[in-house]
């Protein structure tokens, strides 16, 4: 057996997924005439409570759209350091969208009441102009942290004093959903724009939303079509989509329990030192006396694969390819590891 605990986008399309795939409904949606990429839209920009919705290939490009709409050149965008929009995405935000990065160091990737005021800047010439607030729920770098509506709420009020627009990386929103029971419109209501990942732990093989008002949405498809991102029969994709909007977003309290099966199992182990707080599907922990590289090089060998979060801080992430029975052998695996690494008895 192998467990694949890299990431939450190493899932396979179910047998129901294909199924929808393969009796999707097609045409070119660059002329707005494929009908899954329009129903896959219009059921998104329903479910945030939002006007419209635009299917794009990746997180990355519906983060990168939000950016370009709300922002001008030598504008700022002012996030949490641990953000995907400045950790992950190349930098890509100085090229697309000719802005800079304002960067508000948190608790676990999460922004506290008082910072975003104590970070925008006061206009002078010489000064970037802060323009748009960007928050992660959850937070990947975070350790897969939750913000409630409550925290959020109080954010977002602050950024609006300020003139700021607001965008929300929900690339895992519905993994914190599950958990405090909160419906998406009242994610959509507070912000301008809503990013949400269909390709991670919803299982569908590509694709994200970007959702918002008829006008920023129209924009970002235009925006969306000169970055190269107008796809054609999309719909064999959207059809996944849908279906992962339909049928998996409940299950995502599986994944979210599963990972603090594995957090509870690993603070039980002689050689981990630290085990974050686990409130979704990721599960962050340090190693006492060993690297990452070591580790992961040892568990590999058990059959479990995972991601070195640091020189030794280890990610362990579930999905919907994770079953119960693998928590178990992944478990055992690792209670294996202490006894053949764990120094010799006394006595
Ligand atoms: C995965 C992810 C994205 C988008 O990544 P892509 O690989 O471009 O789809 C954006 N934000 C967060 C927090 C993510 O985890």
């Amino acid at each position: 057996m192998v467990v694949n605990l890299i990431s939450d986008t190493a899932t396979q399309p179910t047998p129901g997924m294909l199924e929808a795939m393969f009796s999707a409904a097609v045409g070119d949606d660059v002329f707005r005439q494929d009908p899954t990429v329009n129903e896959l839209e219009a059921t998104a920009a329903d479910l945030f409570g939002m006007e419209a919705a635009l299917f794009c290939p990746s997180g990355t490009m519906t983060n990168q759209l939000a950016i370009k709409c709300h922002t001008r050149a030598l504008d700022e965008v002012i996030c949490e350091e641990k953000s995907h929009v400045y950790q992950y995405e190349g930098g890509v935000y100085s090229l697309l969208s000719s802005v800079s990065m304002n960067l508000i160091h948190g608790e676990r990737g999460k922004i506290l009441p008082g910072q975003v005021s104590a970070a925008v800047k006061p206009e002078y010439d010489w000064l970037p102009r802060s323009r748009l607030l960007v928050i992660e729920n959850t937070c990947n770098k975070g350790g897969g942290s939750i913000y409630t509506i409550a925290e959020a709420t109080e954010i977002v009020r602050e950024a609006r004093s300020h003139q700021l627009a607001v965008h929300l990386d929900g690339a895992r929103l519905f993994n914190a959903l599950v958990e405090t029971g909160e419906d998406p419109r009242q994610w959509g209501q507070l912000f301008d724009t809503v990013s949400l990942c269909l390709s991670k732990g919803l299982g569908a093989p590509v694709g994200s939303l970007l959702m918002g008002d008829t006008a920023m949405i129209a924009e970002a498809r235009r925006y969306r079509k000169v970055f190269g991102g107008g796809m054609r029969q999309a719909g064999y994709l959207a059809a996944a989509g849908l279906y992962a909007l339909r049928h998996h977003i409940d299950r995502l309290a599986e994944d979210n329990a599963r990972a603090r099966r594995l957090a509870a199992a690993l603070t039980q182990l002689p050689f981990v030192a630290r085990v974050a707080e686990t409130q979704t599907n990721i599960c962050l922990f340090d190693l006492k006396d060993r690297s990452a590289a070591e580790f992961l090089e040892a568990l590999r060998a058990e059959g479990v694969l995972a991601t070195p979060f640091g020189p030794r801080t280890v990610r362990f992430t579930t999905h919907l390819g994770v079953s119960e029975e693998q928590i178990d052998f992944v478990i055992d695996r690792l209670q294996r590891l202490s006894r053949s690494t764990a120094p010799p008895a006394r006595g």
